[in-house]
């Protein structure tokens, strides 16, 4: 929020930062083609998803 930076204690705006960091993908391994790939994606390797082909 924009806020006059007084305003804002040093506690309040550490806090609120804690979760500003970058979290890292969550990466698993696909069973068709054994590629690292985002979960709860189609496989951008192979086109396949939860075991089946579903792009050329
Ligand atoms: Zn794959």
């Amino acid at each position: 929020m924009a806020v006059p930076f007084r305003r804002v204690s040093k506690t309040a705006k550490r806090k609120r930062r804690t979760h500003d960091k970058l979290e890292a993908p969550a990466l698993v391994v696909c069973p068709t083609c054994g590629e690292y790939t985002l979960s709860h994606r189609v496989c951008k390797h192979c086109g396949s998803y939860r075991g089946k082909k579903v792009v050329e």
